[in-house]
């Protein structure tokens, strides 16, 4: 098979003028021209044939030399093709000026079955924009992006795509506790696939700089490749632009909240304008329900990345890209302000809209609204298994409800007990009442709950293993996320709550940024 690379982001921005490799700022260019790092033996681990299915590429080319050598970076040594990227960002709600592509090399876009899409390279060495760190990544997170990536796409959920894994064959210090203890650990390389890399933080960093030429360049190169609908003779070309940017986001949030994946660092770098899941670092899914749960150490303090609070910091990012949007469309302000306004209710109504459809229903009213509050607020108090419950609730509507293998909570209360019997009798009072039948609640459910989720602690069963050369495990659940919403043979014995050993172990419940 030979690939062909096409170069539209390229082709349409000015790039930085300075060729030499060494971190600074770049100023007046979108990107610059950079090569991945010479490698002596890089080894794939892993090449997603989900994805090269989709793509229409056959499985023998996943195993070539070539393959190889263009997603290892390799075949891009002679060439000045390869680029990263300029963008800022606000980290933790602070701004944290110029950011970039400081450890994503792209190789290009390629036509493919599922339109044209952008190969980029995670790890492969450092870049103008890589500050004072060093351009890789560690094995153990990125099998994480690998799966996470693949398994997000199989719960139907937008996200930027895995290819591949890649063994560097080098090693890499890293700090994983920020605790003065550094390590070597393996490096690797993951291809991450998506129609385009655009996050609210390159707008943003333009913004920064007043750059009206540049703000005005990136919103046309997305209404030209990304939102042709949009009618870009309009004067509400960018607004329109804005909003749905704003809307497909919603949307995908929406999909984390359904079921209970925490991205743990929504910096408005790291947020697509494209509304996919990105940068996939010490993110994890809900084990023990719990608004307040962040996976991410840095964030333990202000959860500012919490599940609860998701929806309020993708509404402060659209703020973000409002400014941005502001600085060169300055005659529709008023029309973003309102239409923030609009957008708060959109979320409300995205939230309530996916637990009453966790709960069977299509669609949520006043009396169905106030129940879930309440199973907010019980699903909490009894530390009860956000994926669990949905399965168990499915099944057993009765008195009969058995928490013993959902909750982590040791002793129920009585008065938890009681008060849970009572929101059962209340559920299926309202089903009833909303003429919900149980085929009818059972379907919903069905597409809506997951059954198989990778948590935490899984990753970390397959990263040790692989550390040590066994990547047995990893396979296993590369082949198993396949099929989130239903129990099979093979899914079966993963389907429990996190063991209690997992607890408090790093890499399982909770995870340093360190990647
Ligand atoms: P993240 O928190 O992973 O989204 O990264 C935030 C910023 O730091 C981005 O500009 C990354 O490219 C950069 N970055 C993170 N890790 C590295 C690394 N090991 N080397 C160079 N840049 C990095
Ligand atoms: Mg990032």
């Amino acid at each position: 098979m030979n690939l062909k690379f096409e170069y539209p982001f390229t082709a349409y921005f000015p790039a930085d003028v300075v060729k030499e490799n060494y971190p600074r700022q770049v100023f007046d260019a979108a990107y610059s021209f950079v090569k991945p790092k010479v490698l002596s033996k890089p080894t794939l681990i892993k090449a997603s044939d989900y994805l090269a299915k989709e793509l229409g590429w056959d499985r023998d080319f996943l195993a070539s030399p070539s393959f190889l050598d263009h997603f290892s970076g390799q075949s891009f040594l002679d060439q000045e093709a390869s680029y990263a990227m300029a963008y800022g960002g606000h980290q933790f709600g602070h701004w944290a000026g110029q950011l970039g592509d400081g450890r994503a090399i792209n190789l290009g876009h390629i036509q493919t079955s599922k339109g044209t899409l952008a190969f980029q390279l995670k790890g492969a060495g450092p870049t103008p924009y890589s500050r004072g760190a060093d351009g890789f990544a560690v094995l153990r997170s990125s099998i994480r992006e690998f799966l996470c990536s693949e398994a997000m796409h199989f719960l139907n959920i937008p996200t930027t795509r895995a290819l591949s894994i890649m063994a560097t064959g080098e090693l890499v210090l890293r700090d994983k506790m920020y605790d003065g203890n550094a390590a070597y650990e393996k490096g690797a390389i993951v291809c991450r696939v998506a129609p385009d890399f655009i996050r609210f933080g390159h707008f943003e960093l333009f913004a920064s700089r007043n750059d009206q030429k540049m703000l005005k360049l990136l919103a046309d190169y997305l209404l030209k490749n990304h939102f042709k609908h949009i009618d870009l003779q309009g004067s509400d070309c960018y607004f329109e632009l804005w909003k749905r940017i704003a809307l497909l986001n919603i949307e995908t949030v929406g999909h984390w909240m359904r079921v209970g994946f925490v991205h743990g660092v929504m910096n408005t770098d790291n947020i697509s304008v494209l509304g996919e899941t990105i940068d996939y670092g010490p993110f994890g899914f809900l084990d023990a329900f719990q608004m307040d749960f962040t996976p991410n150490t840095t964030d333990a303090e202000g959860k500012r990345y919490a599940y609860g609070k998701q929806f309020d910091v993708l509404y402060w990012n659209i703020l973000m890209l409002a400014n941005a949007f502001g600085q060169f469309d300055a005659n529709n302000l008023k029309k973003y302000e309102d239409e923030l306004t609009h957008l708060q209710a959109i979320i409300n109504d995205t939230f309530f809209t996916v637990w009453a459809q966790k709960l069977g229903f299509e669609t949520y009213n006043p009396n169905i609204q106030k129940l879930i509050q309440r199973l907010l607020i019980l699903l909490e108090q009894g530390e009860i298994d956000f994926t669990l419950f949905f399965i168990q609730l499915e099944k057993d509507l009765s008195s009969r409800f058995d928490f013993t293998t959902i909750a982590y909570s040791e002793n129920l209360e009585e008065g938890f007990l009681k008060d849970f019997r009572l929101w059962l009798e209340d559920y299926e009072t309202i089903l009833k009442l909303n003429q919900i039948s149980d085929s009818k609640r059972i379907a919903m459910m069905q597409t809506t709950n997951p059954k198989f989720i990778i948590r935490n602690y899984m990753y970390q069963i397959a990263i040790e293993k692989a550390e040590q050369g066994d990547f047995s495990e990893f396979e296993t659940l590369y082949y198993i996320l396949k099929n989130p919403y239903v129990i099979t043979s093979e899914n079966e014995k993963y389907i429990t709550k996190m063991p209690l050993w997992a607890k408090n172990k790093i890499g399982c419940g909770r995870l340093s940024c360190s990647s």
